[in-house]
């Protein structure tokens, strides 16, 4: 997702959850993982070409990082940057993956499409189902970006499960991205408190408090 994006989610969700600091290093740590070093070689920082477990793996081992930080009473920025990373995984699956397609296709053939609101972020089935997939960075995108004036002529010969054509990354995608905002900040509190209950079970709420104040 651009940048703009991530900021107004991380706010909208952790602002009244974290102090002004925390949320701060949070926000910061989220949108390194869109810089040149981290979109290289990274599909697992921005679940894309289908990189689910390796993804997966990379969110558990930020809250591995966050939790030793803790228990380790090492610094607290630590623990909050390792958060950070995992937000912008967390909300990248929603921009670059089919979910928030599939989910709105149960109900293809009612009366009302529900509103971007209602989307359920964590739905078991949808998050195991076999069509689930992720947009690829295929080379003629990679070369896009280098050379934009190559654009008219790459982007209609890229593939349809491409990262350029299944993208939620900005609302000129059309009429899902706000399904996909709504996912993925449902996702990022989901996220939050998930993180809250595994510290304030290890480490007692001593420790909680003192990741989220300050
Ligand atoms: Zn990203």
């Amino acid at each position: 997702m651009e940048k703009i994006y991530h900021v107004e989610m991380l706010t909208q969700t952790l602002g009244e959850r974290v102090g002004p600091m925390a949320l701060e290093t949070m926000i910061a740590a989220n949108l390194k993982q869109d810089s040149i070093l981290g979109l290289v070689g990274h599909n697992e920082y921005h679940f894309d070409s289908n990189a689910f477990d390796a993804s997966d793996a990379y969110m558990e081992a930020q809250r591995q990082i966050a939790l030793r930080v803790l228990r380790d009473k090492r610094e607290i920025i630590l623990a909050r940057q390792a958060f950070g990373r995992l937000t912008h995984a967390a909300q990248d699956f929603y921009a670059h993956s089919n979910y928030v397609y599939l989910w709105r296709e149960q109900f293809n053939g009612t009366d009302v499409m529900p509103a971007p609101s209602q989307v359920a972020a964590m739905d078991e089935v949808l998050l195991s189902h076999l069509e689930l997939h992720s947009g690829k960075i295929y080379f003629g995108e990679a070369l896009i970006y280098i050379l934009p004036f190559l654009t008219p002529w790459v982007f209609p010969r890229l593939p349809e499960d491409s990262h350029a054509k299944m993208n939620l990354d900005y609302p000129e995608r059309g009429d899902m991205f706000p399904y996909a905002i709504a996912a993925a900040s449902q996702r990022t509190i989901y996220e939050f408190e998930l993180l809250g209950e595994r510290v304030t079970a290890e480490l007692g709420d001593g420790a909680w408090e003192k990741f989220r104040s300050g």
